[in-house]
């Protein structure tokens, strides 16, 4: 039996638009059908950089963010049964739902009314232990390191969601944005026939040439417009102006999926942009269903993240690199 302390090292949000702080701060109790979690790495997806930014309403002030967990059960609660100590499992955004509201009742726990989300209104991963509701843990497909796996948490899943709700019928797809959605969403698409077009920041040649090595088809600017026109686009850099550019590229019928939770505004556009039943939507949150389908498509494609690991106590290092633009794939806090 593992032992565990009474203590451990966790980095804080205490008042959003500043700094994280390293805290000691008591390891938590699991309660009736939670997991306790010795976490082994945790992703740093630009949700937390929001969070951090100020960009994101009513976090649970102070806050451990953190919602690309994985870790190894060190204990349970009460009523524990789909795992048991020892187990590697990964903790997604999406932490508890209620079940009883109009969503959760039509099968779209994603839109739940009393949603509570991991590293956002719960404490999350960006500390050496954490709880979790059994229930919306996955398990970790073996052939992934720890760092590795991370990413396929939410950057995957909520890429993943994104490329299913762009539709069945995507030969040509742009990806606004090649981070780490992007370098992850670009493999599953590839495997599923699809041939990729990358949007970078202007000028951005290091993501354009990370691109090409992920096997787009082309890479270029975001005010450049793509060689032919797309099937769909998938927008997950946080900037308005895309909405009107990816609209503009794409066919007839096509679709612009925006798959991140903050995006400044978008600018006005003329109304021929959407015309011709285009469409135009956003991606909130995850189902369950998507983790389970992508933690079995990844293996089979398989998706190879790309990913550079940073001490725990650096995270706010690893969040002014994300905001600068200067990541290749994901940030892995290893605590
Ligand atoms: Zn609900
Ligand atoms: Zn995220």
């Amino acid at each position: 039996m593992t032992q565990i302390p009474d203590a451990m090292r966790a980095m804080v949000l205490e008042e959003p638009g500043r700094r994280l702080i390293l805290r000691q701060r008591p390891v938590p109790t699991p309660q009736r059908g939670q997991l306790l979690l010795r976490v082994r790495a945790c992703g740093v997806c630009r949700t937390d950089l929001h969070l951090v930014d100020n960009e994101l309403p009513n976090p649970s002030i102070p806050v451990i963010p953190g919602h690309e967990i994985v870790a190894s059960v060190v204990a349970s609660g009460e009523g524990v049964s789909r795992f048991a100590v020892g187990d590697r499992v990964g903790v997604p955004w999406l932490a508890w739902t209620c079940g009883e509201c109009p969503s959760c009742r039509q099968g779209r726990e994603n839109l739940c009314d009393n949603a509570r989300l991991t590293g956002y209104t719960l404490d999350g991963g960006f500390a050496e232990y954490a709880v979790a509701d059994q229930r919306y843990c996955f398990a970790i497909p073996d052939g992934y390191t720890d760092a590795e796996a991370a990413p396929l948490l939410c950057a995957g899943l909520i890429g993943y969601r994104s490329l299913r709700l762009a539709g069945s019928r995507v030969r040509r797809l742009g990806l606004y944005g090649f981070g780490a959605a992007a370098h992850i969403v670009a493999q599953i698409a590839r495997h599923q026939g699809s041939s990729i077009f990358a949007f970078t920041r202007p000028g951005d040649r290091r993501a354009q040439a990370f691109a090409r090595r992920l096997g787009a088809e082309w890479a270029g600017g975001s005010d450049e417009r793509p060689p032919e026109p797309l099937d769909a686009a998938l927008i997950f850099a946080p900037v308005g102006a895309l909405v009107p550019a990816a609209l503009a590229s794409v066919v007839k019928g096509g679709t612009v999926v925006c798959g991140g939770i903050h995006m400044s505004d978008i600018p006005s556009f003329p109304y021929r942009l959407l015309w011709e039943e285009r469409e135009l939507r956003s991606v909130a949150n995850l189902q369950r269903r998507d983790g389970d389908e992508l933690l079995a498509i990844a293996p089979q494609v398989p998706v190879r993240t790309q990913v550079e690991t940073v001490p725990l106590d650096q995270a706010n290092d690893a969040l002014d690199r994300l905001r600068a633009g200067d990541v290749e794939g994901a940030l892995v806090l290893i605590p």
